[in-house]
């Protein structure tokens, strides 16, 4: 069964209280089974992004992670093997399983288990779906969960910044710019995603000039498959956050494509 999910009034997209949510149609992933495997009811993410649709990052999560209350990693594997079954069965087809969720699963002690289980179980039962994730990029450098991330079949990886001081204001962070940048050059192929916004102050503003050059800077290292662009389509965290002009973003998309690499607005 999907999850259901804790109610909300704020507007931010409520938190999950499964592992399994879905399948949602998007132009991105197609029929895509999401997959949470992050404690339920609570956000745990090593990013605070400013744009989150959960809303903010409850820090005090990350300092204690190994005593959350993570879903075991064979109950994630049978939860999303029965949703499979259960779709096969309605005829629905699977495009993706995506392990995505209220937080950045590659934090989940038990994520390379997870990821070979969920291998398993859609060779079992969905053998041409394929297996993605979205991640934040905040742990690609960590060699456990990079060779996990190496066994998935899509990799969408969250880029906002080429510079730290655009990765503090836009995903407040302790992560080194430079080490993800490393990290992710090194996964290949991957799919960077990247959210544009400003603030009405412009305190917060990754597609000015100023921060643009540096993050094509960061592509050219890194060399993606290809760069999904975006800016605001739910409510944020912060809540003053403006979208990005679709203008602009086909501005960024062009700039990237002269780089060389592919890119599409969403
Ligand atoms: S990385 Fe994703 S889940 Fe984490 S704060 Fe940013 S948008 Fe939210």
């Amino acid at each position: 069964m999907s999850s259901a999910s804790c109610s909300r009034t704020d507007g931010l997209l409520p938190l999950h209280d499964g592992v399994v949510y879905g399948p949602v149609t998007s132009r991105r992933l197609g029929v895509s089974l999401g997959v949470n495997i992050l404690p339920p009811g609570r956000k745990v993410c090593s990013f605070n992004c400013v744009y989150c649709q959960y809303g903010w990052t409850d820090g005090a999560a990350l300092h204690d992670l190994a005593t959350l209350d993570w879903p075991a990693a064979d109950g994630v594997v049978a939860d999303v093997e029965r949703r499979l079954e259960d779709l096969a069965l309605a005829g629905t087809h699977v495009d993706r399983v995506t392990l995505a969720g209220h937080g950045e699963p590659t934090l989940h002690p038990d994520f390379p288990a997870i990821v070979e289980g969920l291998r398993e179980a859609r060779d079992r039962v969905a053998a041409s779906s394929r297996i993605a994730i979205l991640s934040n990029s905040s742990t690609a450098g960590d060699p456990r969960v990079r060779a996990s991330l190496l066994r998935l079949d899509e990799r969408y990886m969250k880029l906002d910044a080429g510079d730290q001081d655009t990765l503090r204001h836009v995903n407040a962070t302790a992560s080194r710019l430079d080490d993800i940048v490393r990290a992710l050059a090194s996964l290949s192929p991957i799919v960077v995603q990247a959210m544009f916004v400003r603030s009405p102050d412009g305190r917060v503003d990754n597609s000015s000039p100023g921060a643009l050059a540096p993050w094509l800077g960061a592509l050219a290292t890194i060399r993606p498959a290809e760069v999904h662009i975006y800016s605001l389509d739910r409510v944020p965290a912060w809540r003053v956050l403006e979208a990005i002009p679709r203008a602009r973003l086909a501005e960024i998309a062009r700039a990237v494509e002269q780089r060389g690499f592919r890119a599409e607005v969403f």
